[in-house]
């Protein structure tokens, strides 16, 4: 039996980049706030001081920032037919835990998304006709306009320090910049990150190509920078120890140094690490939330009620905690209704490997998470893809990220993978091979979904959240078709053919072993339908209006480009709707 405990305003679950923004809206509004983190307390000192900050074991191979899978994990299948097992290797399953969730240690690629990619059905009808729309696509579109978005997107890059180059300002090209970025009311709020070799040589044979490179935006900032809060973020310098690392010089942004501290100067603040939330409590008519369930460090049972609950759980933790705690009708795959599950998507992947010279040098070892050059030419609705044969697109690009001793080991294709052959490749390669990478958008399909495992429970008792995912023929004929285009553009930059590297052109099933991204998206869509959507546009759940969800989840599909740049600004967008409007008058938003 838990523990009751003195009632309050607002619960958040989960400190990563959207429980940070709403604590930080939320706290000053004078509300009794208490956020939840199941991971540590963690902060930039003494947790990311030098050395042990680089400390690759503890990272990179232990992922101490990364979800403990033997206390919560995912099962996952192929497809119906099989039988779902549970995740045991992190794979492409790597949600963040701590003070800061995978704020603290994420790459920092920080983009908005096209103007289609927040109306990708309508956009899509109007372009080519309702008959280019596979039966089996879920394909919805955003209930929020990229304008609507636009004064939020520059909210989340101003806080973060982003570092770019602006490709449009209010509607006029500006040279240097991503032509087909959509139209943007003021520059980035510091400008790129300086060019590696490499990424010269990507710009300069892209051109040739034709395309259009621009510097990837990045949350590591390029100088010396105070954001409007007033919190300074220092300069990086290219440590090559970024990605699932935390950042020593809070150059890297992240929560939990530009939000949860500014939560923290208002006393009815509070933060409770190590506190799982197991679930949210009900009415019980099942239409109002009365609070969560939460075990904490000594494993005692607690319950916390409270009038709103928002959260911030990361894709798998939210619809874990919805379809656990009955909010919302769960999907049904057969009939494809319900909603609660609904719409998962992940992202393609693959590329090209580039064998340079022995004289030219990549220098691997000196970069960041999120440093690199891209072409959109290839992405969203930026070129024809139904001439392709298909629906969706995907960046394209170079990045000089990290080359840390126990994660960056190239090789060339056909080399030996073990004993002193392999070690030979591999130096000989460390510092003369490079690779392009392309990201590619995932459609929502009725066949990929969550739901509760009918065999497997956590640590706490609960169901495993189920997942069933597949490539589909669609995202199979992008991912070969941009992987041509890596190569030629590896080609482009050695003057010989180059190798595919990654995933290979004849596309399998998915593998759920092998890290590809971290970005998962679906589960708890928003939408203008409470047929196929279980939040509105504020974020707000159709059925239990006390209860608002964040994140990624939240997207009906995926695109070809990391999520943290709309899941930031949207944090930002509902965070204004539960001060402006949801506290004046408690109830449906829409
Ligand atoms: C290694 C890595 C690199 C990445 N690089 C990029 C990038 O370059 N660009 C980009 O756009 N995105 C990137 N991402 C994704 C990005 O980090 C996420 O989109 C973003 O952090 C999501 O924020 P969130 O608040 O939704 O979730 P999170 O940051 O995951 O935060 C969720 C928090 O909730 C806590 N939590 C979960 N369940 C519970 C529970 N039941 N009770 C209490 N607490 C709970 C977790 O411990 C966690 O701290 C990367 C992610 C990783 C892991
Ligand atoms: S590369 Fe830059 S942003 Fe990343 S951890 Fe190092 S100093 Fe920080």
């Amino acid at each position: 039996m838990a523990t009751k405990l003195p009632p309050v305003d607002v619960v958040i679950v989960g400190s990563g980049w959207t429980g940070g923004i709403v604590a930080k809206e939320l706290a000053p509004t004078g509300l009794k706030v208490v956020m939840f983190e199941r991971g540590r307390p963690q902060d930039t000192y003494p947790d990311f001081a030098g050395p042990q900050a680089h400390d690759a074991l503890k990272y990179t191979r232990r992922l101490h920032m990364v979800q403990d899978l033997s206390q919560e994990t995912i099962t996952f299948r192929n497809s119906m037919d099989q039988v779902a097992l549970p995740i045991r290797e992190h794979g492409f399953y790597w949600p963040g835990t701590n003070v800061g969730g995978s704020g603290a240690h994420w790459s920092g690629l920080t983009w908005r998304w096209l103007e289609w990619e927040h109306k990708m059905r309508s956009g899509t009808i109007a372009k080519y006709g309702k008959g280019i729309v596979p039966e089996d696509m879920n394909l919805q579109d955003w209930p929020v306009s990229y304008d609507e978005l636009e004064p939020y997107y520059d909210k989340f890059e101003k806080v973060c320090g982003i570092s770019g180059k602006a490709g449009n300002i209010k509607g006029r090209k500006v040279p240097g910049g991503n032509p087909f970025e959509a139209p943007r009311q003021n520059e980035y709020p510091t400008p790129p990150m300086t060019a590696s070799h490499m990424m010269t040589l990507f710009d300069k044979a892209t051109s040739n190509l034709g395309y259009h490179p621009f510097p990837i935006p990045t949350a590591n900032c390029s100088q010396d920078y105070v954001n409007p809060d007033g919190i300074p973020l220092g300069q990086c310098h290219y440590c090559g120890h970024c990605t699932a690392y935390g950042c020593e010089a809070n150059a890297k942004a992240s929560p939990h140094f530009l939000m949860l501290p500014l939560a923290r100067k208002n006393t009815n603040f509070e933060l409770r690490a190590n506190a799982t939330v197991v679930k949210v409590n009900l009415a019980a008519d099942g239409k109002r939330a009365t609070g969560v369930t939460y075990v904490d460090a000594r494993g005692r049972e607690l319950e916390q009620p409270a009038d709103l609950v928002i959260l911030g759980a990361f894709v798998t933790g939210n619809v874990h905690l919805m379809l656990h705690s009955g909010i919302g009708r769960p999907y049904d795959p057969k009939t494809n209704t319900g909603v609660v599950g609904r719409n998962y998507a992940f992202q393609g992947g693959g590329g090209a490997f580039i064998l340079l010279d022995k004289d030219v040098f990549t220098n691997p070892f000196m970069g960041s998470g999120a440093l690199g050059s891209w072409i959109d030419d290839f992405n969203g609705d930026n070129y024809d893809f139904a001439k392709a044969g298909y629906i969706g697109g995907g960046g394209i690009s170079l990045g000089n990220n990290s080359g840390d001793p126990l994660t960056y080991h190239p090789t060339m294709p056909g080399q030996p993978r073990w004993g002193r052959g392999w070690k030979k490749a591999m130096v000989d390669a460390y510092q003369h091979v490079s690779a392009i990478g392309h990201q590619g958008a995932v459609m929502s399909y009725r066949q990929n979904y969550f739901d509760l495992d009918p065999t497997y429970r956590d640590a706490f008792g609960r169901p495993l959240l189920r997942l069933t995912f597949d490539w589909q023929e669609n995202e199979r004929k992008l991912m070969a078709a941009h992987t041509a285009v890596c190569e030629r553009i590896a080609a482009e930059i050695t003057g010989r053919k180059q190798e595919s590297a990654g995933t290979p052109r004849s596309f399998g099933r998915f593998n759920s072993a092998r890290y590809q991204t971290t970005h998962n998206t679906g589960g708890v869509v928003f939408g203008d339908d409470p047929n196929t959507s279980a939040l509105n546009k504020y974020c707000q759940s159709w059925d239990v209006p006390n209860v608002f969800v964040l994140g990624a989840c939240v997207f009906p599909q995926n695109a070809g480009r990391n999520p943290t740049g709309p899941v930031g600004a949207l944090a930002f967008w509902a965070a204004d709707a539960i001060t402006k409007k949801y506290l004046k008058r408690p109830g449906a938003l829409v």
